[in-house]
């Protein structure tokens, strides 16, 4: 739990979103849904989101526990009061012996205390069963990592990958060379020849030490185990006992359907083997997509232009378009304008669920600059034909001059 002198800097109620006269299930109600929110399970890698996570922990220790919420509310009372003036204002500590830092910011509390005392302390918390598999998580990550059975996870890796169009929009599957901590193959990781080790005796074995200050004792992992609480006794030759060595590796990666342009496609579990068997990191892949001489993409929808001459356009036709998967045959309808966008159904970009979005077909009409003496010939008789038969391309437009 957070000490109580800096209690003066935090505002729990504000924290958790409730009003200073919430009702105990209110707070529960706000912290759990918070809790959830902001796990690091669904945050893997963000910062912001653990920092969130632990202070809406922190608040939830205090005032979702009757008796602290009651000195909480006591002391806040007294500060807004004066009784402890100069408190909190000036950055320093107001008590000998006491560790607020100088930004006035709080250290680091420990985690590991705040969950596990509450379950072993019995009586008088509001705590309950039941949310060991929101906790259990955040032990995991990040350097404030408490006990000998939870180890760090492994980095995680970025990488980037270029992909023609018609790849990103079917998906694939494609080889990735990464270099990077992997486990050792002669010690399968735990760092250890024979795979025996001692509990550290800097720790005895719960991987932090502690330090008294003044009134105050916290707590901090334990340097000479890296948190683990084990010391190895007997040192692997090959990784020298951190169970990892850097090596290239080669792993196929599988894009799902319809990637896109600067899309990040997360991998669990492929990124750098954790230390001493601990997980591995995630695999972030940077995705970029090349364009396509022929098809562009709007969301699900391909798109493609096709020229088509003024006598497919006006007679109508069946021509022949692309797809994803080979040509398909498409009807021109007689009296296609320039422009016009015929839709092929399912004929687009692959969706995750198996069905598909759908082509565009954008229409243009091209004019021949060359024709040869028989087409010049049958032109010029179309066109004195076109004007007896009373067409005028301008009749009905606004600009008409005639
Ligand atoms: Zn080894
Ligand atoms: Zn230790």
């Amino acid at each position: 739990m957070a000490p109580k002198n800096e209690w003066a800097d935090k505002d729990y109620y504000a924290d958790l979103g409730v009003s200073k006269t919430a009702t105990e299930a209110e707070i529960k109600k706000a912290y759990r849904k918070l809790a959830r929110e902001n796990h690091p399970d669904s945050h893997p890698g963000d910062k912001a989101a653990e920092e969130r996570f632990k202070k809406i922990a922190e608040a939830y220790d205090v005032v979702g526990d009757e008796a602290k919420r009651k000195e909480y509310d006591e002391f806040r009372s007294m500060i807004a009061s004066g009784g402890f003036r100069g408190f909190g204002q000036n950055g320093g500590s107001g008590f000998p012996g006491g560790f607020r830092t100088s930004g006035g910011e709080s250290f680091e509390f420990d985690l590991g205390d705040l969950f596990g005392n509450r379950s072993g302390s019995g009586g008088g918390h509001a705590q309950e069963g039941g949310f060991g598999d929101i906790f259990g998580g955040i032990f995991n990550r990040g350097g404030n990592n408490r006990g000998p059975s939870r180890p760090q996870r492994g980095a995680d890796v970025e990488t980037d990958i270029t992909l023609e169009f018609r790849e990103a929009a079917k998906g694939t599957t494609i080889p990735i060379q990464l270099t990077g901590d992997a486990p050792c193959t002669t010690c399968h990781g735990s760092g250890s020849k024979s795979g025996k080790s001692s509990q550290c005796s800097y720790c005895k074995g719960t991987g932090f030490t502690s330090e008294n200050r003044g009134a105050f004792a916290f707590s901090a992992p334990c340097t000479h185990c890296g948190g683990t609480g084990k010391l190895i006794t007997d040192p692997c030759d090959d990784c020298r006992g951190t169970g990892t060595v850097r090596r290239s590796r080669s792993i196929t990666v599988r894009i799902p359907v319809g990637v896109i342009d600067g899309q990040k496609v997360r991998l669990a579990g492929q990124g750098e083997a954790g230390p001493n068997g601990a997980p591995a990191g995630d695999l972030f892949v940077n995705v970029h997509v090349n364009p396509d001489p022929v098809f562009t993409r709007n969301g699900d929808d391909l798109e493609v232009t096709v020229p088509v001459s003024f006598a497919e356009a006006a007679l109508g036709d069946t021509i022949s378009v692309p797809t994803l998967d080979g040509p398909v045959r498409l009807k021109i309808p007689a009296g296609t304008p320039n422009g016009r966008v015929l839709r092929v159904r399912g004929r687009g970009v692959p969706k995750r669920g198996g069905s598909a979005g759908d082509l565009l077909v954008k229409v243009s009409v091209e004019v021949p600059k060359n024709l040869d003496a028989a087409a010049t010939t049958a032109l010029r008789t179309y066109a004195q034909a076109e004007k007896d038969a009373g067409f005028n391309p301008r009749a009905s437009w606004a600009g008409n001059t005639n």
